[in-house]
C-alpha cells in the first residue's frame, strides 16, 4: 500500500521500509474487523444515521428521536448504542444519554475543524479521521461531498487548511507544505491494543517534518508512525471502507 514510512522512536524519526509497516497495519485492519464483526444492518443503519444527523444539524442526538426516524422500538435503539458505543467504539453519548461523536464527526472540541458542504462547521476525532471524513459522508449520501479541514501543526500551532473529496483527492492550500500525519502506537508493554478506530482518534497533524522531528526533540517521545497526506489518506480509506455503518462495508 505504501512506500517507506518514518518511524518515531525515542528522541529519533527513522525511515522503515514499507513493508513493515503494511505487515503491521494489515495485521490491525484485520483486529479491527474481527472487532466489528458483531455489528447487524440495524447497527450499520442507525450508525449511519447518526453520522449524517451530527453533520447536517451540529446538535447532538436523543435515542428518542432515533428510534422514531428509524422507526425501531427506543429499547432497541438503546441498545444498539450500547453496543455501538462499547464494543465498536464509534459512538459517544454525554451523560444525559444524547449522542454527541458518531466517528467519523464529533460534537466535542477537538483540534480537527471540519466543514463538510453537506453541514455546518463540526469538529472530527483526530487527523486521520478528518481526512475520512468526506469519503464516509459520500458514502452515506451517494452524492460528492467535500471537507474543508483546518487543523494546527502539533508544534508551531500554525494551521493548515485541506480540502479533500469523497473520491480522496486533495489538496493543502499552503503552498509547498508538505505536512507529516503522527499516529500514536501503545508501547509494546502498556497491554493496549492498537486498536486503529482508537489510533485514528489520537492522531494528529505536523507541518513538516521539521515540526515533527523538533516536537519530538522536546516533548515527544511516543512510539509511533509518521504517514505522509498521500499515506494517510489511503490508511483512512481503509479504516472507513471497515468501519461499519457504511452500506457496501464487508
Ligand atoms: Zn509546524
Amino acid at each position: 500500500m505504501t512506500r517507506g514510512v518514518l518511524l518515531g522512536f525515542f528522541r529519533w524519526i527513522l525511515p522503515v521500509p514499507a513493508g513493515c509497516w503494511d505487515k503491521k497495519f494489515d495485521g490491525m485492519l484485520q483486529q479491527l474487523k474481527e472487532k466489528d464483526k458483531f455489528m447487524t444492518g440495524e447497527h450499520r443503519t442507525l450508525y449511519g444515521f447518526a453520522i449524517m444527523r451530527l453533520v447536517e444539524t451540529v446538535k447532538s442526538l436523543t435515542s428518542e428521536e432515533a428510534a422514531q426516524k428509524l422507526n425501531l422500538p427506543l429499547e432497541r435503539v438503546n441498545q444498539l448504542l450500547d453496543e455501538l458505543e462499547k464494543r465498536a467504539g464509534v459512538i459517544t453519548r454525554h451523560a444525559d444519554g444524547a449522542i454527541v461523536s458518531a466517528g467519523p464527526v464529533t460534537l466535542d472540541k477537538t483540534s480537527q475543524r471540519l466543514v463538510l458542504s453537506l453541514g455546518e462547521e463540526i469538529q472530527a476525532e483526530g487527523m486521520l479521521h478528518a481526512l475520512g471524513a468526506a469519503y464516509v459522508a459520500g458514502k452515506l449520501r451517494g452524492l460528492p461531498v467535500f471537507g474543508h479541514i483546518t487543523t494546527p501543526c502539533s508544534y508551531c500551532h500554525e494551521p493548515r487548511h485541506i480540502i479533500i473529496g469523497n473520491d480522496l483527492k486533495f489538496r493543502v492550500l499552503e503552498a509547498g507544505a508538505s505536512p507529516l500525519v503522527f499516529l500514536p502506537l501503545p508501547g509494546r508493554n502498556t497491554g493496549k491494543h492498537d486498536d486503529l478506530n482508537q489510533l485514528g482518534k489520537d492522531s494528529v497533524l505536523f507541518c513538516s517534518r521539521e515540526h515533527a522531528a523538533a516536537y519530538r526533540k522536546k516533548a515527544g517521545r511516543t512510539r509511533g508512525v509518521y504517514l505522509t497526506l498521500e499515506q494517510a489518506v489511503g490508511t483512512a480509506r481503509s479504516i472507513h471502507g471497515v468501519i461499519p455503518g457504511m452500506p457496501d462495508s464487508g
